[in-house]
């Protein structure tokens, strides 16, 4: 007899939980309470254009083996476009472009760090001699970091503000979605040993070349291949728990049984959909309601022309964070979208002066787009984007695993502990780990190899 999971939600973790659990020979039933799948990675329509725009543009990296083993997994692979290059505003002067040179990891970005005219020599000695003090540290050396912030792991590396200020805070932000001074030193610490350092493919940048939504069009066929339901626009009300183990889902039209339930919604919404009794049952759901959360700015602007032929530019020191350029129409309009991660202090902005704020970082960092205004924004305010990466913040991350907790209720989600920030890689990891947990198979896959170099200098 097959048995059927249920799979509460359909983000990215909720969906690789259902790939495996099907690939594992059982029947996933995956309920999502939107009529889309993608939870927090997904497009919508705009209402007052009917366009289908992303929420924010989604950044994958060459170290996210999971999610792009996903992306093969569902057949979408050939949909990622990949930049090895990055560009950093720079004006008056063109655009610096940092991109692996011929050296080998971790040295593959010196040629280009020198080229950097935005820092001057000094700052960017003092940034080599930090990138050598996390390679000698090890990846072992981050957990004695993980009650400290980035910051403090910067100035005891002797950063000047300047260098914060105009290289260390724009990637730190962008990857943890917190400021150096706020985010946990091991969640930045895995940034640059893993995702720059570890492996000259690691920092490669994939951007899906279609509405992130079409991304997961297969995935409801594979489900249905394997015998198992998606159930779109169905809302769980809860968790069935016996006082022994769960049953299934509650949701508005009817129970739906299963052997076991796999948990993807983010924390505060399963804190809402477990009872008290579950919780007390279970030691992994009582830390709920201490996580907290940060937010993500995204801007679409359309212009009547072109504007930045660049694919994007990162903006260093700027409160705009990434500029991308989603293409130019047969009428020769071009789609920018602009991201402001750590956007705490934009929340309370409307859209107009949100609007002005990106079009001055625009203006700073493009002088072809000076003088014209969009003919067209639409600005999404993602307040919920990602838990808080805070020093110590692990501790209250549960497993994905039942451990002492109860036996067939299994935890995803980009907010369970993975040893990776809240990323679409994160909560692909939970979603492998907690489906082998569930139903054996293949678990989470293995990261991209620390080249040799690297590995003799001490990243280990
Ligand atoms: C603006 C923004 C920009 C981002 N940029 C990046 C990026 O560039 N790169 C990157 O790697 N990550 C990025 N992230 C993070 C990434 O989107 C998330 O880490 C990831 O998508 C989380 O997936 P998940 O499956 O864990 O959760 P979710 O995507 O939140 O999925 C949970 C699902 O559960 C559903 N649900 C909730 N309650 C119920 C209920 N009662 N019944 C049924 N269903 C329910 C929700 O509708 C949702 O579909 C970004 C996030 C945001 C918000």
């Amino acid at each position: 007899m097959k048995r059927r999971i249920a799979i509460l939600g359909g983000g990215l973790a909720g969906m690789a939980a259902a790939i495996r659990v099907a690939e594992a020979g059982e029947v996933p039933v995956l309920v999502e309470t939107r009529q889309r799948l993608g939870g927090r990675a997904t497009s919508f329509r705009d209402p007052r254009t009917g366009d289908i725009l992303d929420n924010c543009q989604h950044v994958v990296m060459g170290c996210c083996t999971n999610l792009l083993e996903f992306y093969e997994a569902t057949g979408v692979s050939e949909l990622i476009e990949w930049h090895e290059a990055t560009w950093w505003a720079d004006p008056p002067h063109d655009p610096v472009r940092m991109a692996p040179g011929l050296l080998p990891a971790p040295a593959h970005f010196l040629g280009s760090f020198a080229r950097m005219r935005f820092l001057d020599r000094g700052v960017k000695r003092e940034i080599r001699r930090a990138m050598l003090a996390m390679i000698r540290l090890g990846i072992g050396g981050r957990a004695d970091w993980s009650d400290r912030t980035f910051g403090d792991f910067l100035r005891a590396n002797g950063q000047s503000e300047t260098g914060i200020r105009l290289f260390w805070e724009v990637v730190v932000v962008s990857a943890c979605n917190l400021r150096v001074d706020e985010v946990g030193a091991d969640f930045a610490l895995q940034v640059f040993q893993e995702g720059f350092l570890g492996h000259r493919f690691a920092s490669a940048m994939g951007l899906a070349t279609v509405p992130l939504e079409q991304l997961y069009d297969p995935v409801v066929a594979r489900i249905r291949e394997a015998g198992g339901e998606v159930r779109l626009g169905t809302s769980v009300l809860g968790i069935a728990y016996d006082g022994r183990r769960v049953g299934g889902l509650v949701t508005r039209d009817g129970m739906i049984d299963a052997s076991a339930v796999i948990a993807t919604v983010p924390f505060d919404r399963l804190s809402k959909l477990c009872s008290t009794p579950l919780k007390q049952a279970d030691p992994r759901l009582r830390n709920l309601d201490e996580l907290e959360v940060s937010p993500i700015l995204g801007v679409h602007l359309f212009f009547d022309v072109e504007v930045m032929a660049l694919p994007h530019m990162v903006l260093p020191g700027r409160s705009t964070h990434w500029l991308f350029n989603k293409g130019v129409d047969d009428a020769g309009r071009q789609h920018l979208h602009a991201v402001i991660s750590g956007a705490d202090d934009w929340m309370a902005l409307d859209e107009t002066e949100v609007i002005e704020r990106v079009l001055e970082d625009l203006h700073w960092a493009v002088p072809r787009s000076r003088g014209l205004a969009p003919i067209g924004h639409r600005a999404v305010k993602e307040k919920r984007a990602t838990f808080r990466a805070v020093p110590g913040v692990d501790r209250l991350r549960p497993s994905v695993e039942p451990g002492i907790g109860v036996s067939n209720l299994f935890l995803a989600g980009d907010w369970c502990r993975s040893g990776w920030p809240a990323t679409m890689e994160g909560a692909v990891r939970t979603g492998y780990a907690a489906a082998a947990a569930a139903v054996g198979g293949r678990g989470v896959m293995d990261d991209l190899p620390i080249a040799r170099g690297a590995r003799l200098l001490g990243l280990r």
